[in-house]
């Protein structure tokens, strides 16, 4: 990840959030550098001009990053919220969490069958969002061609987890 120290630099660790024990990634100090914001959206993009049909982006940061990357490369975005916020028709899936499930939605017609579709999230820790947000696209017929990161933490397997299940993962910060 050499070349992207600069993104890197402007990523802070806080401790102890949202519980103790937990290093907290925060991209808001990347999104106050116009030149970082900008370089990070370049370096998302980048690979693939031309050769997706949609941005998939998960809520809540993953809209930040997906919103400017749908528009890099000139397709539309497609919302996965977390359960009950999308006014619509919806699809969802539902997951498991260290204790408890969550669900993932999108609008039924958000998706054309056979799109090709970038999934956008700021982060991948287990994989377990990405891989729900793959299963959902999925189920409305399209295809996930790659996931695209700002940040990963290797340790926790979820870029493993996600080539698992056929999708080739892509972070700029490890
Ligand atoms: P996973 O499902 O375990 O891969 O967790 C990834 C999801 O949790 C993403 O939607 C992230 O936005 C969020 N997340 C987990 N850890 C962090 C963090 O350290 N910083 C920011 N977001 C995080």
């Amino acid at each position: 990840m050499t070349d992207n120290h600069d993104i890197a630099a402007l990523i802070r660790t806080i401790p102890d959030f949202p519980k103790p024990g937990i290093q907290f990634r925060d991209i808001t100090t990347l999104l106050l550098d116009p030149t970082g914001f900008a370089a990070t959206v370049d370096r998302l993009a980048a690979p693939y001009v031309g050769t997706v049909d949609l941005v998939a982006a998960i809520e809540a940061r993953g809209f930040i990053f997906g919103a400017a990357v749908a528009q890099a490369l000139g397709v539309g975005l497609v919302l996965i919220r977390k359960d009950g916020k999308l006014p619509g028709v919806t699809v969802g899936v539902d997951y498991a969490l260290e204790y408890g499930t969550d669900r993932v939605e999108m609008h039924e017609d958000a998706m054309v069958p056979g799109a090709r579709v970038l999934l956008i999230d700021d982060l991948i820790a287990t994989g377990g969002t990405a891989l729900a947000a793959i299963r959902l696209v999925r189920q409305a017929k399209g295809e996930v061609v790659a996931a695209a990161f700002v940040i990963d933490l290797p340790d926790l397997g979820g870029a493993a987890r996600i080539a698992e299940a056929g999708v080739a993962a892509h972070a700029l910060v490890a």
